[in-house]
């Protein structure tokens, strides 16, 4: 079946209509892997503060909620806690133990039950329980909604539904570049216009990938260049979005080209782990000589790690024209939108898709592009 194909123009169709499914894939991981991360983060934010207001509480003599729920740590005013607890402590005095015991299990009861609990004491320490209560009740409704917090779609086997009417979208609606130009680029259901990025990601992914495979026939090296070439557009699209070059994707890519070597597809080993060490270094020394000077961050350590992945792709002959290549249009793209958007240039511009763009047309194209420098230098 693949021979069929061979290296003319069905092998190239099939690597378009390839490119346009994965696009279409990519749609799915720009929008929904920064998602799956910030909310990743803030859980373990969260669980870093209980973990820090539980140590607080125990170092204050206070009953530590038990549970680790978190409603309980979550409650951000250690001190109005301290507070509360105070005047317990004075009123009722002996009864400590037990106001403390009614806080744990209040705080630990949902918000509702938390409230109906006021109906076994009616002493004096019961005005302070109950008002003890309230008070836990009032902050661990307030923190309810963030503890709850429903975790972000599923990468692969979660529906697409439309980001403003929620219908769910049929395959009709799914289909690549198609659908979006047959609906006239608005939802099907609420005529509520659909970003552009969705067409834009599925035909640069559908041309990238005919160009790769037109350029390394059916090989290896085209195979590789395709998880390159996903790879790279899932970072930009990421990181114009979010500013983010996620880990998730810079590392396994950085990863990938120095297992390639093992064969070689590519570089050699040598030269892909110095570059990969030296694309890091270099972007990593830029950035924290230009925050010495400004006291700016002028990029991120994704860019680092970006670049240190493309050097163990195409080994160290690959950097300069790459940074070089990334600066330049990353100066002109970035001035001529700081000027048409009337921003100042404090207005944060990622780096990222430029490095991708720059490293891509290197991987492609990187003898045309060391000649055309040579030229240009000897000229
Ligand atoms: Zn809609």
């Amino acid at each position: 079946m693949l021979d069929i194909l061979g290296n003319g123009w069905p092998l190239l169709a099939v690597a378009s209509l390839f490119g346009l499914l994965v696009g279409s894939f990519l749609n799915v991981v720009i929008l929904r892997l920064p998602a799956q991360l910030m909310y990743e983060w803030r859980q373990q934010a969260r669980e870093l503060l209980e973990s820090d207001s539980g140590a607080d509480g125990a170092a204050a003599g206070l009953a530590v909620l038990p549970d680790g729920t978190p409603q309980t740590v979550s409650l951000p005013s250690d001190t109005s806690t301290v507070e509360t607890h105070a005047p317990a402590d004075s009123d009722a005095t002996g009864n400590t133990g037990t106001v403390a015991a009614d806080a744990t299990q209040t705080a630990a009861l949902p918000p509702a039950g938390a409230a109906a609990n006021t109906d076994n004491t009616d002493n004096s320490a019961a005005a302070t329980t109950n008002l003890l209560a309230a008070a836990v009740a009032v902050e661990a409704a307030a923190d309810a909604p963030a503890a709850a917090e429903l975790p972000p779609p599923d990468l692969v086997f979660k529906g697409s539904h439309c980001l403003q009417c929620k219908h769910p979208l049929s395959p009709l609606d799914n289909i690549p570049l198609l659908s979006w130009l047959m609906l006239g680029g608005r939802c099907r259901y609420c005529k509520t216009p659909i970003s552009a990025q969705y067409p834009i990601v599925e035909a640069l992914t559908a041309v990238a990938a005919l160009i790769v495979v037109w350029r390394f026939g059916f090989s290896l090296q085209a195979a590789a260049g395709l998880v390159l070439t996903f790879s790279l557009i899932a970072l930009s699209g990421i990181d114009l979005r979010t500013q983010l070059l996620p880990d998730q994707i810079t590392l396994p890519l950085l990863w990938l080209g120095l297992l390639l070597t093992l064969q070689p597809v590519f570089v050699a080993p040598s030269d892909a782990i110095l570059a990969a060490a030296i694309g890091y270094l270099s972007l990593w020394s830029v950035y924290w000589g230009f925050k010495k000077l400004t006291g700016k961050e002028g990029m991120g350590y994704g860019d680092f790690k970006l670049l240190a992945a493309l050097g163990a792709w195409m080994g160290t002959v690959s950097l300069l024209p790459i940074v070089l290549l990334s600066s330049l249009v990353g100066a002109i793209v970035g001035g001529l939108y700081l000027v048409l958007r009337r921003q100042d240039s404090s207005t944060p511009i990622p780096f990222g898709p430029f490095i991708a763009a720059a490293g891509w047309l290197q991987f492609v194209w990187g003898e045309h592009l060391l000649r055309w420098y040579e030229q240009l230098l000897l000229a």
